[in-house]
C-alpha cells in the first residue's frame, strides 16, 4: 500500500470531483436503502387486508423503525384514505422514484469518480513519458523497450483501476454495508446476525479465488505477451526467415507459445465456471436463513417480525450480495495496483545520470573543442572504450576521424553531446567545459548524424524538419536536401517530398534513409557538426557529390567527420586515427602519408580497391 501513497497528490489535484463523488455514492445509496422498506410496508398491508384480526401485523408499520422519510410517506399514504389498491400504486410509484433517483446518483458518481480516474491516467502516462525522455542513454542501454511500453501502458491501466473503480465500489461498498446493517440492526438485530452469518465466508472465497485469478491471469498476460512478441518478431524479420527457410521452425515456436497460453487460459476459464455458482449458493444460504429464521418468528409472534420484515430482509441480502463480494475484489485490484506502481516508482524515482548541474548555464558555442585527458569506460560492461584523448580542434575546422571498427570513434562524438559524462579528464568548447553548459543548450547547437539511422514514420519532410522547432518553410527543407544529395530522388517519390515513410523508414534503401538523416541535421544550422559513419550506404559517385556540397554548406562550420573510408577529394584539416581508444596518429593528408602508418596503408588499400573497380 505504501507505493500508493504517490497517488494521493492526483487526488489532491481532483479534491472536488472525489468530493463530490463521494457525496454522490451516499445519497444513490440513500435511495436505494428506502425500498425494502416501502416492500415491507406493502407486504404487512397486504397482509392485514388478507387477515385484518392478526394484532401483529395491524400495530408493526407503527412499531417499525422505518427511515424518516419513508414514516413520512407511509404517513401521507395512510392519511389519502383512498382505496387498497390506490394505495398500492401509490407506493409503487414511490418505488419508481427512488429507484430514479438512487439511479440519477449513480450515474453522477460514475461520472465524477471514473472520469477522475481518466484524468489522474492521463496526468499519470504523462509523468512517466516526461520522466522517460529525460533519462539517459546507460538506462535505455540496460532496459527493453517492452519494458518501457509494458510500464507506461498496463501499469498505469492497473493504477486506474485503483484510483477509479476500487475506489468507487469500495467508497460505494462502505455506503452500502453501512445503510443496510443501520436499517437491519435498528429493524430486528437477533435476525440480522443469522442471516449474515455466511457473508464473510463469502467476502473471505472471493478474496481467495480473486487472488488465484489474478495469478493466473497475470501468467497469461505474459504469455500473451511473449506470443506477440515472437510473432511482431516473425513479421519484422520475414525476410530473414524466408531466405534461411526457417518458416516451419517459427510456426513451430509460435504453436509452443500458443498452445502455453491456450492451456492457461482454458484453465482459467474453469476456474472462473466455479466460482460464480459458489457465489450463487452462498447467497441463496442468507437468503434460506432469512425466510427460515424470519418465518419461525412470524409464525410464533416473536420479536416483532412479520411477513413484511421477512420481505425487506431478503431485499437488503441482495443489495448486499453484490458489496460484499466486491470487497475480494476491491482488495486484490488495490494489492495489483500497489505492485504496479511500485514498478513504476522504480523508474520515477531514478535520477538520470546526465542531467543539468546546478551551475550550468545557456553559452553561445563558436566552435573550438578540446578533449582533455579524455578517458571513458562504459558503466555496466567495463569497456574502457577511450583512453587519454588529448584533442584541440579549431573554429572551422574539418576533421576526419579514422580507425577501425570498436576503436571508439562513435563513443568520442557521443561524450561531445554529453550522452555520457567522460570518466576522466574533461572536454571544453570554447573555454567551456560542456558540464557547465544547459543539456538542452548544448545540444541544441551541434548537429549529430547518428551512425544507426531512425527516421520517424511521418512525412519526408517532416522528418527533416524535425531537427528545428517551430514550423519550417518547404524551402529550407528542400535546401537541406539538396545539401544532402537527396533532393533529386525525393522529387521523384510518389508525394515527393510528403511521401510518408514507412516504420523506421521501411520504405526506403539505406542510402536514401543516411542523406536523409544528413538533411535533417544541415536542417538545424548549427556551428559544430558530428557524421558518425553516414556515407557508408551510399556509392561513390554519391559520396563525392555530398562531400563537395558539405564543403560549401560547412565552410566556416566545426565538423567532425567519422568514417572508415579516406575521403582524398576533401582536403580536411586535421586526421585524427584512433586505435584501440588511444590517438594513433594525427596530421594532415600528407603528413600521414609519409609517416606510413595505419592511414597510408588504409589509403593504399583504397586506392588499389578504386583501381580495380575502375577496371571492372
Ligand atoms: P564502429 O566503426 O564499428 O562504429 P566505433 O569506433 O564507433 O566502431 P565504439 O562504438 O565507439 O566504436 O565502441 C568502442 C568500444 O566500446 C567497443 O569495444 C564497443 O564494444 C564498446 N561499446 C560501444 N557501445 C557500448 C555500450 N553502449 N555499452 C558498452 N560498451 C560499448
Ligand atoms: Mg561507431
Amino acid at each position: 500500500m505504501k507505493h500508493l501513497k504517490v497517488i494521493n497528490k492526483y487526488f489532491w489535484r481532483y479534491r472536488t470531483r472525489l468530493f463530490l463523488g463521494i457525496i454522490f455514492i451516499v445519497l444513490s445509496n440513500y435511495f436505494k436503502i428506502l425500498s425494502p422498506q416501502i416492500s415491507g410496508y406493502v407486504i404487512d398491508k397486504v397482509e392485514r387486508l388478507i387477515s385484518p384480526n392478526n394484532s401483529a401485523v395491524n400495530t408493526s408499520h407503527h412499531q417499525k423503525n422505518y427511515d424518516v422519510l419513508v414514516k413520512q410517506l407511509i404517513n401521507a399514504v395512510e392519511g389519502v384514505n383512498t382505496s387498497f389498491n390506490k394505495n398500492i400504486i401509490l407506493c409503487a410509484v414511490t418505488l419508481l422514484v427512488l429507484a430514479l433517483l438512487s439511479g440519477f446518483f449513480m450515474f453522477l458518481m460514475r461520472q465524477t469518480i471514473i472520469v477522475m480516474s481518466r484524468h489522474i491516467e492521463y496526468d499519470q502516462k504523462n509523468e512517466v513519458f516526461n520522466h522517460y525522455q529525460k533519462l539517459d542513454t546507460a538506462f535505455y542501454k540496460t532496459h527493453s523497450t517492452g519494458d518501457l511500453m509494458n510500464r507506461i501502458t498496463e501499469d498505469v491501466s492497473r493504477v486506474r483501476m485503483y484510483t477509479g473503480p476500487a475506489l468507487m465500489y469500495f467508497i460505494n461498498l462502505a455506503a452500502t454495508i453501512g445503510f443496510s446493517l443501520f436499517f437491519m440492526l435498528r429493524e430486528n438485530w437477533r435476525l440480522t446476525l443469522y442471516v449474515l452469518a455466511p457473508l464473510p465466508l463469502l467476502a473471505i472465497t472471493i478474496y481467495a479465488v480473486n487472488t488465484v485469478i489474478n495469478r493466473k491471469s497475470e501468467k497469461i498476460q505474459s504469455l500473451l505477451s511473449d506470443l506477440t512478441s515472437t510473432a511482431q518478431e516473425s513479421y519484422s524479420g520475414i525476410r530473414v526467415i524466408k531466405s534461411f527457410v526457417q518458416e516451419k521452425a517459427m510456426l513451430g515456436f509460435f504453436n509452443n507459445n500458443s498452445e502455453a497460453y491456450k492451456k492457461n487460459a482454458i484453465s482459467l476459464a474453469k476456474l472462473e465456471a466455479v466460482y460464480f455458482p459458489s457465489m450463487a449458493l452462498l447467497i441463496g444460504l442468507s437468503t434460506l436463513l432469512t425466510i427460515a429464521i424470519g418465518g419461525w418468528y412470524a409464525v410464533h409472534h416473536q420479536y416483532n417480525v412479520t411477513a413484511g420484515t421477512i420481505t425487506e430482509f431478503v431485499i437488503y441480502i441482495n443489495m448486499l450480495t453484490f458489496p460484499v463480494s466486491a470487497i475480494g475484489w476491491t482488495a486484490s485490484m488495490i494489492q495489483r495496483a500497489a505492485a504496479s506502481q511500485k514498478r513504476l516508482n522504480e523508474f520515477l524515482q531514478l535520477e538520470p545520470a546526465i542531467k543539468d548541474a546546478s551551475t550550468a548555464t545557456e553559452f553561445t558555442l563558436k566552435g573550438n573543442i578540446v578533449f582533455d585527458n579524455v578517458s571513458f569506460t562504459y558503466p555496466h560492461t567495463g569497456i574502457t572504450a577511450l583512453q587519454h584523448i588529448n584533442l584541440n580542434i579549431k573554429q572551422g575546422e574539418k576533421v576526419l576521424l579514422l580507425g577501425r571498427t570498436g576503436s571508439g570513434k562513435s563513443t568520442l562524438a557521443q561524450l561531445l553531446l554529453r550522452f555520457y559524462n567522460p570518466t576522466e579528464g574533461n572536454i571544453f568548447i570554447d573555454g567551456k567545459n560542456i558540464q557547465h553548459i544547459t543539456l538542452n543548450n548544448l545540444r541544441k547547437q551541434i548537429s549529430f548524424v547518428p551512425q544507426d539511422v531512425f527516421l520517424f514514420s511521418d512525412t519526408v519532410s517532416n522528418n527533416i524538419s524535425f531537427s528545428k522547432e517551430g514550423k519550417a518553410t518547404i524551402d529550407s527543407v528542400i535546401e537541406s536536401a539538396k545539401f544532402a544529395s537527396v533532393d533529386g530522388e525525393i522529387k521523384n517519390f510518389s508525394n515527393g517530398y510528403e511521401t510518408t515513410i514507412g516504420e523506421r523508414g521501411v520504405t526506403l534503401s539505406g542510402g536514401q534513409k543516411q542523406r536523409i538523416s544528413i538533411a535533417r541535421a544541415l536542417h538545424k544550422n548549427p556551428e559544430i557538426v558530428v557524421f558518425d559513419d553516414c556515407l557508408s550506404a551510399v556509392d561513390a559517385k554519391t559520396e563525392t557529390e555530398i562531400v563537395n556540397n558539405l564543403y560549401q554548406f560547412l565552410h566556416n562550420k566545426t565538423a567532425i567527420i567519422i568514417t572508415h573510408r579516406i575521403f582524398s577529394s576533401f582536403r580536411f584539416d586535421k586526421i585524427i586515427v584512433l586505435e584501440e581508444g588511444m590517438i594513433a596518429e594525427t596530421g594532415t593528408h600528407e603528413t600521414l602519408l609519409q609517416k606510413d602508418g595505419f592511414y597510408a596503408e588504409l589509403y593504399k588499400l583504397q586506392m588499389q580497391g578504386n583501381a580495380v573497380s575502375e577496371t571492372v
